[in-house]
């Protein structure tokens, strides 16, 4: 029997996976989660812990059951951390073993971040669920930096999809734009567009909004809401832990996340509910901070997003948060969506005390602004030798701040390559980090790209010319 899910907001249809994987957003306009939490295979009867696709599958698998054959998924989890720099995939290095301080790496896929993680396997899921049905999709979608390379390498050379990326034409760094523009792929389409990240994102919506254009081409996305890309992400919570108890370390453990969309933290919890024995999650962030206040006083209220260090995390409103709000009012779809209806028309809500007691025990919120972020990483550098990225600073900062019992090990979850976000690094450690082997030449390799103007129809003519999925040519 397969797994049901049903929306956060109580009123779409139950879907199976393969269906969740492809929908995205509920109808209802709200996120999928499972019915009910799987409980986590046995540390003892486990594989070893890491060895991380073997584990990938068995945490991963009661999600998927009655959905995907076995041997299959078997085969496309290996290939997607195959592609992976580490043997280990996502290895745990000591930060401050005295304090029992970990870091975990998950930066050691095709475009260093952690993204990758999910997306490489969410990918291959995408193409093998659409081949099996004999259908192609069109993805599209508006990034700031990170998550378009990471999504079109998740696609590249897929026969079941195109994919288009649209950035602020000269508001990218080098590297995020090259990690993106060199891929020879000819399913892979970029366009720089004249405009701000928020056009192109403005235009994706419109695209989507568009019912005629979006059926056409069957448009589809490989966004943070999708739970495919949680359920990938829970693995690592689980290879974490059990990496600690091979290095001796008791339950239970604690996780310091830098958070933007609340994707990553948010696989942390499932995977605690899941059974692992989690003691303490810190949610940090930068100086967009509604997070860090919503742990404090159980108040989300809306500010201006401002530019940091730390662009992937730069995010008003956390999507995935819906999905703990879900859970905090008691799988209550009507409630939540109420609180969330109540957030969109005035900026502010607040969770009944009640639901609100549910927090503390597990919760804490810490911000990092950009001066603390600066000296986290330097302070690292001269400690350790090791150059962290901006994002992962936020993290460690945030785990120094707010960790609450110094004798459980916490961990704090790398999510993006120091060599991602150069400057600052250099500017904190007076050393430029390098890029890892393969991306050595990324300088020197041939880019492809269009530029276009911030104007839907030519941006549509554009998909239409150029994707495989509809009837204009
Ligand atoms: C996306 C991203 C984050 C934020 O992760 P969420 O799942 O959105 O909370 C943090 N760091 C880096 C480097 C990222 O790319």
């Amino acid at each position: 029997m397969s797994l049901s899910y049903v929306s956060t907001r109580g009123k779409a249809p139950e879907l199976a996976f393969a269906d969740v994987l492809l929908e995205g957003l509920a109808t209802d306009g709200g996120l999928y989660v499972p019915e009910q939490w799987p409980v986590l295979p046995g540390a003892s009867a486990g594989p070893p812990p890491l060895d991380y696709a073997r584990t990938a599958v068995d945490v991963m698998w009661p999600f998927v059951n009655g959905q995907i054959d076995r041997a299959a998924f078997e085969a496309l989890t290996a290939e997607a951390y195959a592609t992976f720099d580490h043997p280990d995939v996502a290895p745990l290095v000591p930060l401050d073993e005295d304090r029992g301080l970990w870091l975990m790496e998950l930066f050691h896929g095709p475009t260093l971040a952690f993204k990758d993680i999910a997306l490489q396997l969410v990918g291959r899921l995408f193409d093998h669920e659409l081949a099996r049905r004999g259908e192609r999709v069109t993805i599209v979608g508006a990034t700031s930096g990170d998550t378009g390379s990471a999504a079109i390498e998740a696609c590249r050379d897929r026969d079941s999809l195109d994919i288009f990326v649209l950035h602020p034409r000269g508001r990218v760094s080098d590297v995020q734009r090259r990690q993106m523009t060199t891929v020879p792929s000819a399913n892979v389409h970029n366009i720089a567009l004249d405009g701000s990240f928020d056009d192109c994102q403005d235009l994706v919506k419109a695209m989507f909004a568009d019912e005629a254009f979006r059926g056409r081409h069957r448009l589809a996305a490989v966004n943070s809401i999708n739970f495919a890309r949680v359920m990938a992400q829970v693995v690592y919570y689980v290879v974490a832990a059990r990496a600690l108890a091979g290095e001796g370390a008791a339950p239970p453990v604690g996780f310091a996340v830098p958070t933007g969309n609340f994707g990553n933290v948010y696989a942390g919890y499932a995977a605690h509910r899941m059974g692992l024995d989690v003691s303490q999650f810190v949610v940090g962030s930068n100086v967009n901070d509604i997070l860090t206040r919503f742990f404090d006083s159980a108040r989300l209220e809306i500010r201006r997003v401002m530019p940091t260090m730390s662009p992937s995390m730069d995010i008003q409103v956390s999507s995935n948060l819906e999905r703990l709000l879900f859970e905090l009012n008691g799988r209550d779809g009507a409630a939540t969506a109420a609180l969330l209806g109540g957030f969109r028309a005035a900026g502010v809500a607040e969770l009944p005390p009640g639901p609100a007691a549910g927090l503390a025990p597990l919760w804490s919120g810490a911000r990092v602004d950009e001066a603390q972020t600066l000296e986290v990483i330097g302070d690292t550098y001269h400690r350790t030798g090791m150059m962290i990225d901006p994002h992962t600073a936020v993290g460690v900062g945030a785990a120094a701040a707010a960790r609450r019992d110094p004798e459980v090990p916490l961990v704090v979850l790398a999510t993006a390559h120091p060599a991602k976000f150069p400057d600052a690094v250099a500017r904190a450690c007076g050393r430029r980090p390098a890029l890892p082997e393969r991306l050595a030449d990324l300088g020197e390799r041939p880019e492809r790209c269009v530029e276009l103007d911030n104007d839907l129809a030519a941006v549509q003519r554009f998909v239409a010319a150029h994707t495989r999925v509809g009837g204009d040519r």
